[in-house]
């Protein structure tokens, strides 16, 4: 062999170690600019409900403790505010896992519409406190055999659920509705009523700690990591999330999972 070719081979293979030692060092780079950032949002995310326990605690501590309804209502809110962070804590958990890819999905057959019901259980109370109604719209009256990390999905409704809750109008109403798609397909939709989102936000939703009001005047409390969390299962799924949003009118917010086809036909079709 001329030892021009060898040459040849030689510089292309050190070009492509450079370019593949260049590409290491970018994505250590990016990881290390996305850990950064990351800990800069955690840190602020847990300074604000850290100080207001904070807060009200020293505020017993100088005296207000000897009234006997004001040391009720500051626990309660000091306790609010531990609760908060309770929620923080476990979403930075699952976000981490998941952004890290170490969350691995144990997949399953379950009842699609058993889980919604579930969750509509589940959250009962926290929407009769703002007067919602929950309505669960199903057209077909039988069990729905999807394919899917049960749990996970529970969480994805649960999220939905109280979110369209949270920004829910008082006396509104959240309505759940699951549809075939295709024979293999089913889509959950969640519905509501509430304020909407203006439409130059919406692309920003499924960013962690994105939240459209930031003011902290708002009563809601939040990480902003919930449709983080959400879109992260769908995605981990292979399957697909969606949403559509008025301001003033109300949101959808949709997701697809496989669907398991009916047995009982198909055993039926195999017979004959
Ligand atoms: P969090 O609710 O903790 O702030 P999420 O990630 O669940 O975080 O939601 C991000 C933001 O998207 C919310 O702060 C809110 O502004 C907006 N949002 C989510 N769901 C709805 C909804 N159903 N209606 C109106 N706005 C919503």
């Amino acid at each position: 062999q001329p030892i021009t070719t060898d040459m040849a081979t030689l510089t292309r293979e050190v070009k492509k170690f450079a370019t593949d030692k260049k590409l290491e060092i970018e994505t250590l780079k990016i990881r290390e600019e996305y850990r950064r950032e990351f800990l800069g949002n955690v840190s602020h995310e847990l300074k604000t409900p850290l100080f207001t326990v904070q807060g009200y605690l020293s505020t017993l501590l100088d005296g207000a403790m000897n009234d006997k309804a004001i040391r009720k209502k500051y626990l309660e809110r000091a306790e609010k505010g531990v609760e908060r962070l309770i929620y923080i804590v476990q979403d930075l958990d699952m976000i981490s896992k998941l952004e890290i890819g170490e969350l691995n999905l144990e997949i399953a057959e379950f009842d699609i519409v058993k889980l919604v019901q579930n969750v509509f259980d589940l959250l009962e109370m926290k929407a009769s406190k703002k007067d919602i109604l929950l309505m669960f719209d199903m057209k077909y009256n039988q069990p729905i055999i999807v394919v899917g990390d049960q749990e996970k999905i529970q969480q994805v409704v649960m999220n939905l659920v109280v979110n369209s809750i949270k920004y829910g109008e008082l006396q509104g109403s959240t309505e759940v509705s699951i549809e075939e798609l295709t024979k293999d397909k089913v889509i959950i939709r969640i519905t509501d009523n509430g304020e909407g989102i203006i439409k130059k936000n919406i692309p920003r939703l499924f960013e962690r700690f994105y939240r459209v009001d930031k003011s902290g005047a708002r009563t809601e409390g939040g990480s902003g990591l919930g449709l983080s969390i959400v879109k992260h299962i769908i995605e981990a799924h292979n399957e697909k999330i969606y949403v559509d949003s008025t301001f003033g009118v109300g949101s959808e917010f949709s997701f697809t999972l496989q669907k398991v086809r009916n047995k009982i036909k198909n055993s039926e079709q195999q017979s004959k």
